[in-house]
């Protein structure tokens, strides 16, 4: 690429602000005449550098896809996908958590790791010391010599995490990634999450089907109709981040209001 391209390039990501997502009557259909279906759109969205973006919605609606858009996996049929300024790079435009943990079971915790530590250009003298953060930061310190196959569900959607924030990209994408998870190991991670994102400033935007997860991380709720994926519902979560107690934080009237209010949306929003 030519040097005035590079740098029009990266004034654009300056512009739009590093994560920032944008998109521009965004429609995607899948296949082609009488099978076609289209999944998504038309969608206007813009996604604010550091944002906590929950993207909630029945099963079927397009979450999935519109996830897919972002990341660059899938092209839109229509409309424009932009991601810190320019058009989204497949593994390279976005940190990816998917519902089932993509990893290579009969590599160790600290393998895997470091697989995504050489795919980020990471310097190898450097490994050490960031894969130490990376499982401090989702709690699996002293897990690095355990095979994936070896340790519990949750810690391997740990791993996955780990993984996706090695790249040090400043979008996250997340796509139900505690659907399969048990309650408390959801919760945990949740938290776990909510922090990691509120401290690395990350813009992040995560698929779910749950109004209390939803309002737990959000700073921002997004509610899609039923197929195709239409905006049903914005709205902005002023719950406090930052230090705040998990348990005070579920428990409080605000957070129980808000689930109330996203839960209703979603189920108005799948019946329209
Ligand atoms: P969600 O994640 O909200 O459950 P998806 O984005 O997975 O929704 O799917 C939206 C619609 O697109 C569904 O009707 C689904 O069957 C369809 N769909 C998803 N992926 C494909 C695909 N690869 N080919 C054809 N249809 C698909
Ligand atoms: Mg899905």
């Amino acid at each position: 690429m030519p040097s005035h391209e590079l740098t029009a390039s990266r004034d654009e990501a300056d512009a739009a602000g590093a994560g920032a997502v944008r998109l521009d009557h965004v429609t995607h259909r899948y296949g082609r005449g009488g099978e076609a279906l289209t999944a998504v759109g038309p969608v206007d969205l813009t996604v604010p550098a550091g944002e906590f973006l929950v993207l909630v919605g029945a099963s079927g609606c397009g979450k999935s896809t519109l996830l897919r858009l972002i990341a660059g996996f899938e092209q839109p049929t229509h409309g424009s996908v932009r991601v810190s300024g320019t058009g989204p790079r497949p593994g390279r435009t976005a940190g990816v958590v998917f519902q089932t943990p993509r990893l290579f079971p009969w590599r160790t915790v600290r393998g895997n790791i470091d697989l995504a530590l050489r795919y980020a250009g990471v310097d190898r003298a450097l490994w050490p010391r960031c894969r130490a953060e990376l499982l401090g930061r989702v709690g699996l310190e002293g897990t690095e010599k355990r095979r994936v196959w070896e340790i519990s569900g949750g810690q391997q959607q740990r791993v996955a995490i780990a993984r996706a924030l090695a790249a040090e990209n400043p979008l996250l994408l997340l796509d139900e990634p505690f659907a399969a998870l048990d309650a408390l190991t959801r919760e945990r991670l949740q938290e776990d999450v909510r922090r990691v994102t509120d401290r690395t400033g990350r813009t992040t935007v995560f698929v779910t089907h749950s109004a209390d997860e939803a309002v737990f991380l959000g700073s921002r709720i997004v509610v899609l109709t039923r197929s195709p994926g239409t905006v049903a519902l914005d709205l902005p979560i002023t719950l406090p981040r930052g230090d705040i107690g998990a348990e005070e934080l579920r428990g409080s009237p605000e957070f129980a209001e808000l689930r109330t209010h996203v839960s209703h949306a979603v189920k108005a929003a799948a019946a329209a």
